[in-house]
């Protein structure tokens, strides 16, 4: 408590809700912008309220847009019968820096993790089969985790997905960490990922 303010309390209380930052960063923050950049401040809070409202998530893929249907889902020139999951939107954005991948991806935000309460309809996965049948997809590039929930979830999909007719399944070569942590990975790791994936199951 600052004993001051108790608006400046409450600036001080929301900030912490930001990962990684605890009473001492959000402290800093706040003084740092009633002090020095009110202005930045206001662009902050109205963009905070606007991403906020109209961000939502793709009805296709599950990454954010304030459109139904995002960027990389209505750009045509992508490969449409190349499918990659993954867990979490930060992996999209590595990925993408790679250059390496033209197809769809498939965001599950999370794995199963039955402790957390993480099913598999908190990840969406009947959309992800049903959007794997009835569309004319090729290959699905298993992209989660190389965590145990990460495994978990792969071997899950990977066992509904099996017997589809025509369809290859394929993961990432191992040794690239996933799930939220590709984002430090470097380039190149990601490209060799994918250039060598591991082949599950075959066309046919
Ligand atoms: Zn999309």
């Amino acid at each position: 408590m600052s004993k001051v303010s108790p608006l400046l309390d409450s600036l001080i209380e929301a900030l912490q809700c930001l990962p990684g930052v605890g009473p001492k960063s959000a402290q800093r923050m706040a003084l740092h912008l009633l002090e020095r950049n009110k202005n930045a401040g206001l662009i902050l809070a109205n963009t905070l309220e606007e991403a906020l409202e109209k961000v939502d998530k793709c009805s296709e893929c599950r990454i954010f847009t304030e459109s139904d249907k995002c960027q990389i889902c209505s750009n045509e020139k992508r490969n449409q019968n190349l499918l990659c999951v993954v867990e979490s939107v930060s992996d999209v954005f590595a990925i993408e820096q790679s250059n390496q991948f033209n197809g769809h991806y498939f965001i599950l935000h999370g794995h199963l993790s039955p402790i957390d309460d993480i099913g598999p309809d908190e990840l969406a996965l009947s959309s992800l089969f049903s959007k794997v049948e009835k569309n004319s997809i090729e290959e699905v590039i298993l992209a989660t985790g190389s965590t145990l929930e990460g495994e978990t979830t792969s071997h899950f999909i990977f066992d509904y997905l099996k017997d589809i007719k025509n369809l290859k399944i394929t993961k990432l070569a191992r040794g690239v960490p996933l799930g939220g942590e590709l984002e430090y990975v470097d380039r190149g790791t990601i490209m060799h990922a994918l250039s060598d994936r591991q082949v599950l199951k075959e066309e046919n």
